[in-house]
């Protein structure tokens, strides 16, 4: 698997995050998978540049599907219009709380500067950064623009913050147009015969 194989769409953390679990049944994918799956799944993005060093041991690595399986959960629900799972919440809060945050008061370059600091390992503080991003975005209005795309085949959430945006990416909007003229062709075809 490459970089440019991976579902990212420029979306908010959380939703790239519950976007790792594509499709269902047997086509589906689980881009984070294994320990290299996930390397190169956070290695991948603007995000997280401190992830791209972690080798993910096992401990970790099913803290890290636990965490996506939970954040998916909460995308689901939304786009379901249903009450999230309360063990999705408990997951997604248990996170925020793994590494504590801080922001510490620098002298720098002649200047005060501000910087953000957390405890924990580095695991730990990679769950919380995700699942801040997940209290930001369903704590706030912004949850009523999750949308899940109903492209074919296509199992992708994103938020809509364009009105004219229907689909994840624009290549899903192509192949429900394809999808759309093929089915009319044969309708056409099964009409003349
Ligand atoms: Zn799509």
């Amino acid at each position: 698997m490459e970089t440019e194989d991976l579902p990212l769409l420029g979306e908010t953390l959380a939703v790239e995050f519950a976007n790792t679990r594509y499709g269902v049944g047997p086509e589906s994918i689980d881009f984070l998978g294994s320990a290299a799956r996930a390397a190169l799944w956070f290695g991948a993005g603007p995000w997280a540049q401190d992830a791209r060093d972690l080798d993910w041991p096992p401990a970790a690595h099913r803290r890290l599907l636990g965490l996506r399986d939970a954040v998916h959960g909460l995308c689901a629900a939304q786009v379901a219009g249903a009450r999230p799972a309360a063990d999705d919440l408990a997951t997604v809060n248990a996170a925020v709380h793994g590494a504590p945050r801080a922001v510490t008061l620098w002298w720098e370059r002649g200047a005060y500067q501000r910087h953000e600091v957390r405890r924990g390992d580095p695991y730990a503080q990679l769950f919380a950064q995700v699942a801040d991003d997940a209290v930001a975005l369903f704590g706030s209005a912004r949850r009523e623009k999750v949308r899940r795309c109903p492209g074919p085949g296509c199992t992708m959430f994103y938020e809509q913050t364009h009105h004219r945006r229907g689909f994840c990416h624009p290549s899903c909007s192509h192949r429900a147009r394809q999808a759309r003229y093929y089915r009319r062709k044969k309708a056409e075809e099964a009409g003349a015969a």
